[in-house]
């Protein structure tokens, strides 16, 4: 089936209208006529070149909410009519220890992601910036009824990979967590802390989105440029969710954790970060890391937005506008994640 979307033709260009092929819906597979497709950093970083060499022409997007208009003969858990969503995962080799967890993102065979992977039958995998997508149904979410269908598309990645980290380190009532930088995975944060019942502190560049982040759930709100953050704040977190696409200055936020609290980066600048061992050890701080989330809680993720009425605060674009959102993102000028009208690629 040859669809339309929207590829960089190579690393650093800017995307341009093309066709790609999907395959056959096999007998596992869904075929999805794609909605919307959320714009992440990921697919940025990507294009850009900035994770090293990908396959090109290469369409990007891994956050895909859409109606499914076939399914396979084997599939039973999906039904033709159904809204759907699509991550970052959409395959796996489903039998080493991770992926009988339900950690599928940590796959020991090397996880098949949404673009730039190859897929368990050899072709390499194009994203959701496109009108349809054919994927096996284990990878495929149901979405809840009752939340707008553009603001669920950035649930499937930024949504889920702020979720599990916070569900990890057990974000919730009596927890002071702090999250760095107000972006897409950034808001999402924000939302889900809140919601988990946690006390919640947006650390941004500036106090230009304080309103917003205080409106999206934070208690409180501080600017990192203003070196007297780090000292009113030194010590006060059990977590601290770092969505910062660039590198940021690990031990500075490290100092703003409490006794055996952690940093956990989310956030993967192309630079290597660096630490002092000392900042972990005189407080037994964790510095980790976390990618997105495994099938079952991104499911759990959709189902706990819906209880609790989230989506992301979107703003729907054009995908001939495609280049400029990309500008916007990089100057931090989202509010808070841009998202593609599949209907306008038809
Ligand atoms: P985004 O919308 O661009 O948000 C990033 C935010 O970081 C910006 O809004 C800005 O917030 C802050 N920021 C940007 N540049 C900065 C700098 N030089 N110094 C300090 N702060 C800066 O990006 P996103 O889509 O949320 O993605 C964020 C990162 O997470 C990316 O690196 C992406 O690749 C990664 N990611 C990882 C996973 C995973 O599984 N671990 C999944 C998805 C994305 P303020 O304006 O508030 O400062
Ligand atoms: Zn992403």
């Amino acid at each position: 089936m040859r669809v339309n979307a929207h590829a960089a033709p190579a690393a650093g260009e800017p995307l341009t209208p093309t066709t790609i092929e999907r395959r056959a819906v096999g007998a596992n597979d869904v075929l999805i006529e794609i909605e919307y497709a959320g714009i992440c950093h990921s697919d940025i970083h990507t294009v850009r070149g900035e994770w090293g060499p990908r396959p090109f022409p290469l369409v990007p997007g891994h956050e895909v909410v859409g109606i499914v208009r076939e399914v396979g003969a084997g599939v039973t858990t999906h039904r033709v009519g159904e809204r759907v969503g699509v991550g970052v995962l959409v395959n796996s080799c489903g039998r080493c220890t991770s992926c009988l967890r339900g950690d599928e993102q940590y796959c020991l065979e090397g996880t098949v992601e949404a673009y730039a992977s190859t897929d368990r039958d050899g072709t390499t995998t194009q994203g959701g910036y496109s009108t349809h997508v054919v994927v096996d149904a284990g990878y495929v979410l149901h979405v809840p009824d009752g939340i707008e269908p553009s603001t669920v598309a950035p649930l499937l990645c930024a949504g889920i990979t702020t979720y599990s980290p916070l569900r990890h380190w057990g974000a919730g009532p009596g927890k002071q967590v702090a999250v760095v930088g107000l972006g897409g995975l950034g808001h999402m944060a924000v939302k889900l802390a809140h919601a988990m019942g946690a006390e919640v502190t947006v650390l941004s560049q500036s106090l230009k989105k304080q309103e917003d982040g205080l409106r999206l759930g934070a208690d409180a709100y501080f600017a990192t440029s203003d070196p007297d953050t780090f000292t009113q704040l030194a010590g006060r977190f059990d977590l601290i969710v770092n969505t910062v696409s660039a590198s940021i200055d690990v031990d500075a936020y490290l100092s703003l954790l409490a006794v055996d609290g952690a940093l956990v980066n989310v956030g993967a600048p192309p630079e290597p970060l660096s630490v002092n061992a000392m900042t972990l050890i005189g407080r037994r701080r964790t510095f980790a890391g976390s990618s997105i989330g495994g099938i079952r809680e991104t499911q759990e993720m959709l189902d706990f937005c819906a209880e609790h009425g989230l989506g992301a605060d979107v703003e729907v674009i054009a995908a001939e506008t495609v280049n400029e959102a990309y500008e916007r993102v990089l100057a931090s000028d989202v509010r808070y994640r841009f998202v593609i009208d599949a209907s306008t690629l038809r």
